[in-house]
């Protein structure tokens, strides 16, 4: 069966060979039990190792069943080691981290048998060599010979055709030697067997055949006994490859074996994964905010300019109370004013200005821009007011004051009006709803709370939660954390309030007839306001209930309402065009009498007017200067004429500003048709008109003349008490180039010298700069992703050099247990496996790791940059989600993969006998 001709092995050892076997010719039955004696180092063990195919010959060949090695592929010649031949070592070689079973399960795990299968024969096996009871023992727990004895019945569990055994008794004393003997001459009745000895006894005792070599050649061949040479059924070389659930065990045990080894690694490769963790776990937080940010600048971030720019920015609440932000509690807290000093820069919305705004409407640079005039107006609201606090004063309807200097400490020191009553306006989904609902109908209220939960006291005393005889001191409260006393939000939900149109709310009381200058009667209306009785209250006027409670989101860049009570847009376009039209809208132009300047004894006094304004429109025209003379017109119209008040009062007359801001506040409309979108900078515009007053005048035409002159002046105050102005930029990216408009026109954008603006005509506004901020954050956060990625980088590489150190480590380690892998028919694919397994579970355990680490050190991270960067709202900047997870494990993984390939495919190519020589 087995035939061996001129076979001769050479080694090279510096440059000259050595000869281990030396032209042996030998011949094997299909069963006989043959021992090869011989000095130490005469060729024993080269020879097996030749015959079982683990190592090559330098000539001659070596025939199994007619077969030769030599033309056999390497997966021909790993299935010929599983299939045919079974090794016994002096050593054992038993896997040390596998049980007995496990051990002999290893043989038969590259075949493709069933688990239960592999079960039966390794169990009948250890049976054979009567160790059944040791079956779950380590390698450790056992003696010599029985550890030999499951070497022996790992050799016989594949049922091989020969038995290769190199000194099997060498380290067994000779009561364990004789089991060992019998056991492999029992196995003999049905297979070659071949053993290498030093004992002669044993030798002589046992086999059926002595072989004798020296220096690698044969010196003598005894057969003892004849064994026929019966034809051997030839054998299918299967194909063999170590069953994955073999090498993920053997991955696993030593992993396991090497418990804190291979945790230490994970938790060192886990410092790359933290790295790229933090990379990734940023750059969601960074992204998610810069898409909060833009959505809230759907209306693409405005420039607001105000009449008023406050220029030392403090914050009023903070500093007085030092509340919690964006508290919990179902309350809101009267904010207590500071006497702090501020100072203001004022703008003028001149027609240059508006129309240079146009222009830029037109170069596509600003989508749109609003004009807001509405701060004076003021509804006619009314609301029940509570008891004093002391008790002292009782409560009662009464009308909110809705434009009041001091609810707003700047407006105040700026003297403008300020609106606590005003429309609903901006992004709602930049606020949160406190309480109630969001308002729907157009007699739904909503309240704005600051961050703090906080309204001024002013705002609230006005709106009546406090009776109008309570002190600011009276709610303050030292003791308190919050300092005063909260109002609870129940308190506030369903408040009721009414308005009145002009109409209801302003009632005939009388008319008066004043002859004017020119000697022409005017007919003066003159109102009462109703007196607002319990019944009047309930039985007029359209109610309104507050529904919910509103606070810029946390995470919200921007919002723009401030502390107020809010109404729906739809109620204002009922009221105001209804206002417009009431009576008292309409005839209050006639409460404006012309009349003789004292300083005016004769002459028709139109002319003179005429003349005045003439002058100043001379002037203007002169300067240059594209601010409108309003206060100068104003200043003629003041001695000019006589105002006589809308609602009966003691006084008779009183000026003509009055006159101008009673018409805003009951929304009067003396604006002509003609006149409006003119652009009254220009000069001809106002030489025209004053051109056709003087004519009306001349044709005696006084009433015509006397409303296109108030017309004229309505139209001229109305671009100087313009209250704000909300420019919106097409679109975020051309938002900078705005900005640099406007600077352009504060600069001066006529290169003439005499046509430079003056301070008081630049227009400061208010840009909250969240698209500059984006950038600095963008750039801030590719800085900070720079560096987590070179610290990522750093950190695999130094990671993956430990895998690939630590892979190389367990392969020297494990040298026998890969030559023992090799001996039983794994493929080198299946070496690699194992230590990639290997490998890839670290990689594994490093990604958990990471990720946990990462995960933990996110709410720190995230509490720190928010507490250094509160102003930002950045939020969660540091999102690490379950995905990152993922992608690190994965990371991890492959990390594993590529630093263990190497030592594993060395691993892999390593000489099975050099792995089985090396002590
Ligand atoms: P034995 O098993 O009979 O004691 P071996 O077969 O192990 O002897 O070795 C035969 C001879 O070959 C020895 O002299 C040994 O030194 C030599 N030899 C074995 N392996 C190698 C090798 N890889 N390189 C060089 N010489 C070797
Ligand atoms: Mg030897």
């Amino acid at each position: 069966m087995l035939t061996i001709t001129h076979l001769k092995k050479e080694y090279a050892i510096e440059k000259k060979t050595f000869c281990a076997l030396n032209d042996l010719n030998l011949n094997f039955p299909k069963v006989q039990f043959a021992a090869v004696l011989g000095p130490s180092g005469c060729g024993k063990t080269t020879l097996l190792n030749c015959i079982g195919g683990l190592d090559s010959f330098t000539s001659g060949d070596i025939q199994i069943d007619g077969k030769s090695l030599l033309t056999m592929s390497e997966e021909e010649h790993n299935s010929y080691r599983n299939n045919y031949i079974g090794f016994v070592f002096q050593n054992y070689y038993l896997i040390p981290q596998l049980t007995v079973l496990e051990n002999i399960k290893v043989a038969l795990a590259v075949r493709d048998y069933s688990q239960k299968e592999i079960d039966r024969l390794c169990k009948e096996a250890l049976k054979r060599v009567g160790l059944e009871d040791i079956a779950n023992k380590k390698p450790n727990q056992i003696s010599g010979g029985q550890a030999q004895r499951v070497a022996i019945a790992r050799c016989l569990v594949t049922n091989p055709s020969i038995i290769l055994a190199d000194e099997p008794t060498g380290a067994l004393d000779s009561e364990n030697s004789l089991l060992v003997m019998n056991l492999l001459k029992e196995l003999s009745k049905k297979c070659l067997v071949i053993v290498v000895t030093h004992n002669e006894e044993l030798a002589h005792d046992y086999a059926d055949r002595i072989i004798r070599l020296k220096d690698g050649s044969l010196i003598s061949d005894e057969e003892l006994i004849h064994t026929e040479n019966k034809e051997s059924s030839k054998r299918e070389l299967k194909r063999s490859h170590l069953s994955f659930s073999m090498t993920s065990k053997l991955a696993r045990r030593n992993l396991l074996s090497r418990k804190g080894k291979t945790i230490l690694t994970g938790i060192a490769n886990s410092f790359g994964m933290i790295g790229i963790g933090f990379f990734l776990a940023i750059n969601l937080g960074f992204s998610t905010y810069s898409q909060n940010l833009s959505k809230a600048s759907a209306s693409t971030l405005p420039v607001v300019v105000t009449a008023y720019n406050r220029v030392s920015q403090t914050d009023k609440f903070n500093d007085k109370n030092a509340s919690e932000e964006y508290p919990d509690a179902k309350e809101i807290y009267p904010a207590v004013d500071l006497n702090t000093e501020y100072s203001y820069s004022h703008n003028y919305f001149s027609p240059k200005y508006l129309s240079y705004l146009d222009q830029l409407k037109e170069e596509k640079i600003v989508r749109d821009y609003t004009l807001n005039y509405g701060h004076n107006y003021s509804f006619n609201l009314t609301t029940e007011y509570p008891t004093s606090l002391d008790g002292e004063h009782e409560g009662g309807i009464g009308k909110v004051q809705t434009t009041i200097t001091s609810y707003n400490s700047y407006a105040y020191q700026a003297s403008l009006p300020y609106n606590i009553f005003h429309v609903l306006y901006g992004d709602l989904e930049q606020y949160d709803l406190l309480a109630g609902s969001m308002p729907t109908e157009k007699t739904d209220l909503v309240l704005v709370v600051d961050k703090y939960n906080a309204i001024s006291f002013d705002i609230l005393q006005a709106l009546g939660f406090y009776n109008s005889y309570d002190q600011e001191v009276e709610v303050q409260d030292k003791t308190l954390k919050t300092k005063v006393k909260p109002i609870q939000f129940t308190d506030i939900i369903n408040r009721e309030y009414k308005i009145f149109s002009n109409d209801e709310y302003f009632i005939d009381y009388d008319t008066i007839d004043v002859a004017d200058a020119n000697g022409i009667t005017r007919n003066i209306f003159r109102y009462q306001e109703a007196s607002l009785t319990q019944e009047f209250y309930q039985q007029h006027g359209t109610s309104l209930k507050i529904k919910g409670i509103i606070r810029s989101k946390r995470s919200s860049p921007l919002s723009i309402l401030s502390p107020a009570l809010c109404y729906m847009p739809s109620l204002q376009e009922e009221l105001m065009p209804e206002n417009e039209q009431s009576k008292v809208a309409q005839n209050i132009y006639k409460n404006l009498v012309f009349a003789k300047p004292d300083d005016y004894s004769s002459g028709v006094v139109l002319n003179n007017f005429v003349a005045e304004i003439q002058a100043v429109i001379d002037e203007y025209k002169n300067s240059k200067t594209s601010v409108l003379p309003t206060s100068q017109f104003n200043e003629v119209f003041e001695r000019y004429f006589r105002y006589y008040p809308y609602v009966a009062k003691n006084y008779f007359y009183i000026g003509f500003n009055t006159f101008l801001n009673d018409c805003k506040r009951i929304g009067a409309n003396l604006i002509d048709e003609k006149l409006l979108g003119l652009n009254l900078a220009k000069g001809t515009i106002l030489q025209e008109t004053i051109d056709e007053i003087q004519e009306l005048g001349i044709n005696g035409e006084f009433d015509k003349a006397y409303q296109k002159m108030i017309s004229l002046i309505a139209y001229a105050n109305a671009y100087a008490t313009i209250t704000s102005l909300v420019i919106f930029p097409v679109d975020l990216q051309t938002r900078p180039l705005l900005l640099a408009k406007l600077d352009e026109y504060n600069k001066n954008e006529n290169k003439d010298e005499s046509l430079a603006l003056n301070e008081k005509e630049q227009v400061n506004y208010v840009a909250q700069d969240e698209s500059t901020l984006l950038v600095q954050i963008g750039e801030l956060i590719s800085l900070i992703s720079l560096i987590l990625i070179l610290f990522a980088i750093v950190s695999l590489t130094v990671s993956s050099s430990m895998t690939a150190l630590l892979t190389s480590n367990n392969v020297l380690e494990r040298k026998k247990e890969i030559g023992l892998l090799r001996s039983l028919g794994s493929r080198k694919r299946d070496v690699i496996k194992l230590f990639e397994i290997e490998a890839v579970v670290v990689g594994v355990i490093s990604g958990v790791i990471g990720s946990l680490i990462t995960f933990g050190l996110s709410f720190p991270v995230n509490a720190f940059i928010n507490y250094y960067f509160s102003r930002y709202h950045v939020g969660t900047i540091c999102d690490f989600t379950f995905y990152h997870g993922l992608i690190l494990v994965g990371i991890g993984m492959l990390v594993g993969f590529i630093a263990a390939l190497l030592p594993a495919v060395k691993a892999s190519k390593q000489n099975p006998v050099d792995s089985l020589r090396s002590e």
